[in-house]
């Protein structure tokens, strides 16, 4: 389970297995927890999640969004895989959300629930039905949500929803133009953090700084 703590989540948005294997290596002593994303398992497979979960927190953004059989059955590829987390939409309902917790349940891993996303459009669609997933996340007993960085009013104002226990993981941070302090004074837990790790000219050294960041 992800604990309740300020921590960095790197962001893995990258498209080649020795890309990934760069990054890994270079960032694991300095985050927490490693989100997988499409453009990674799109490219290399599903394997890969078992290879990094053999060293690292494996997070599944997958953001399971189906009818519940069909979450259930990503959530089984994710969690048997060796992942320990993963991401799903609420605005397919409740029981969309609850097929996955149960399966998370049964592996011992964590749902986080999207209520909000960083990028401007967001703003346009998801932020007005933000309070209703952040309702549905913690009537569903999952670990967590996803609230932006790019927006820390927002982070503030989800907190007071689901209470003190339930984590933040907040993305948006650098490349979209959040900033990782504002973000954590708002309430989060965790910083995601992609472009700005993975770009950089020294991966290792950047998410060193930001980690050092979290503990000032
Ligand atoms: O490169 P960058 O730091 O912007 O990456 C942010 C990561 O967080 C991406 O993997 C993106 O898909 C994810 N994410 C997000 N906003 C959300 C949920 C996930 O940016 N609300």
């Amino acid at each position: 389970m992800l604990p309740k703590k300020k921590g960095l989540i790197v962001a893995l948005d990258v498209t080649e297995m020795e890309k990934a294997t760069r990054v890994v290596a270079a960032t694991r002593d300095y985050v927490d927890a490693i989100k997988v994303n499409y453009p990674l398992v799109l490219s290399c497979g599903i394997e890969v999640v078992r290879e990094i979960s053999a060293m690292k927190y494996v997070l599944c953004d997958f953001k399971i969004a189906d009818i519940p059989n069909t979450n259930r059955l990503i959530a089984e590829l994710a969690f048997g895989n060796g992942a320990s987390g993963v991401i799903v939409h609420a605005f397919p309902g409740r029981d969309s959300v609850r097929a996955v917790k149960d399966v998370a349940d049964r592996s011992g891993g964590d749902v986080f629930v999207v209520v909000e996303m960083s990028h401007p459009g967001g703003a346009e669609f998801t932020a007005k039905h933000a309070d209703d997933f952040a309702t549905i996340a913690r009537e569903a007993g999952v670990r967590g949500i996803i609230a932006p960085a790019t927006r820390p009013e927002r982070i503030e104002m989800l907190r007071k929803i689901i209470g003190e226990e339930m984590l933040i993981l907040s993305p948006g941070v650098g490349a979209q133009g959040g900033n990782p302090v504002q973000a954590i004074q708002a309430g989060a837990d965790y910083i995601i953090v992609g472009r700005t790790i993975y770009e950089a000219g020294n991966p290792g050294e950047e998410a060193r700084k930001l980690r050092k960041l979290l503990a000032e």
